[in-house]
Formats: C-alpha cells, structure tokens, sequence
C-alpha cells in the first residue's frame, strides 16, 4: 500500500511565495550620513550610536598592507617554486631591486 500526498505545481507555488529575501533594514549614519544595515557599525566612517567604534583608517591601511604582504607571498612562490629556501629567494628579491 503506498500512501502518497500529491503535491502540485500550484501548492508547491504558494508555498513558496513567502519565500522571497526582503531587503535589509538601512538607516541613515548620523556621523557621515551613508546607509549601513540597522544596528550594525556604519562602514564608511566606523561610528555606532555617535561613538566611534571601528578606526577606518587604520582598518583600511591594515588590510592594504596585509594583501600586498599576501601578493608579494603568491608572486615569489610563482617565481622560486621552492618557497621554503629563504635566502634563495632574499637573492632573488636583492636582484630584482
Ligand atoms: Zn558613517
């Protein structure tokens, strides 16, 4: 005996027309006046609720140098494909400067 509960197209349809992803809460900056998610620290300037909470700045300069650190890293091991010999690839760097 097989029980089976037939779903169709239409009910399958109705169901899912809740499914849709609404768009985020965006409330004002009250510091540099950008949209940012409500209740979230704003990403251009790092203020919440009128404090500064995040140095943007800093932030920025960190995350440039770590990517640049993270390129030179991916370039040298194109280059030497022995990464782990140091002063090979020192060398290698003196030439090139
Ligand atoms: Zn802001």
């Amino acid at each position: 005996m097989s029980v089976r509960m037939r779903v169709t197209k239409g009910h399958t349809g109705n169901r899912r027309s809740h499914h849709k992803i609404k768009l985020p809460r965006l409330s004002k900056c009250s510091n540099c006046g950008a949209y940012h998610i409500r209740h979230r620290v704003c990403p251009e300037c790092g203020y919440y609720r009128g404090k500064q909470v995040i140095d943007v700045v800093a932030l920025a300069e960190k995350q440039a140098k770590k990517a640049q650190a993270q390129q030179e890293e991916s370039q040298s091991n194109e280059v030497g494909e022995d990464s782990k010999d140091d002063a090979n690839k020192d060398d290698k760097d003196q030439e090139s400067k």
